[in-house]
């Protein structure tokens, strides 16, 4: 898409803000419950996926090997934006370095979930992204999903190749791996992860069928264009 466009996009949304310490108790339990949500619901299986949200001077992010049923507040992990963890915590999901990296390069993210779900990490596995073959991947800030190159794991290159694999977009998929998605807020990146796999799937099945035509940029600027307005019903004055 035309970057004047995107920086504008990036432009309206306001620095989110980190969460105050005394929210931090609900914010690890909302952590818990997306996480449980995201791995009852199939979007992550198993114990795979992890999910952070910004906190004041760094970021909670969900522990390594933990079932997210299992989960308690207290084995969320805060890593400061230092890289450095308090010593007596649990040891953070090996993607912290990827959620760190993501947060120090787009003020605007508050919340990050990553996953292994199906669709998406199928794609992946072909190292290609989702290009506009549907109007919705405009939901995401741009005219594509990209595919981060392959880096191990856990790696500092890894996050490196997310962050610019991300953009100003919102999500991205990660090569023989899975997806990843930010948001302003834990919810708003948890939705966006679960439509990136929705987009996915839905970009699979064409595959298997055939070619998909994929969107011009032109037709995807305008989709972008008109995206400013959508969802927002307060601003439909109903005339009397
Ligand atoms: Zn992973």
């Amino acid at each position: 898409m035309r970057r004047t466009a995107v920086r504008r996009r990036v432009g309206r949304v306001l620095q989110k803000r980190a969460e105050p310490a005394g929210a931090t108790t609900n914010v690890r339990g909302d952590i818990i419950s997306f996480g449980q949500r995201m791995s009852s619901s199939g979007l992550s299986p198993g114990k795979s996926g992890n999910l952070s949200v910004r906190v004041d001077g760094g970021m909670l992010i969900t522990p390594t090997g933990i079932a997210y049923h299992e989960m308690r507040p207290t084995d969320l992990v805060e890593v400061r934006f230092d890289g450095r963890a308090a010593a007596g915590q649990r040891v953070p999901s090996s993607a912290w370095r990827l959620h760190l990296a993501l947060y120090k390069a787009r003020a605007d993210v508050g919340a990050v979930v990553h996953t292994h779900s199906l669709n998406a990490t199928a794609l992946s596995c072909l190292r290609r992204g989702i290009p506009a073959f549907h109007y919705m991947v405009a939901e995401f800030g741009g005219d594509r999903i990209a595919c981060a190159p392959y880096a191990i794991y856990g790696s500092a290159e890894l996050a490196r190749n997310a962050v610019k694999a991300l953009g100003p977009r919102e999500a991205c998929l990660l090569a023989n791996h899975g997806a990843v998605a930010a948001g302003e807020t834990l919810r708003q990146a948890y939705e966006r992860a679960a439509a990136v796999e929705a987009l996915a799937s839905q970009y699979t099945r064409a595959l298997a069928i055939g070619r998909p035509k994929i969107l011009s940029r032109r037709a995807m600027a305008q989709v972008l264009e008109k995206f400013k307005t959508y969802g927002k019903q307060a601003e439909v004055k109903a005339k009397s």
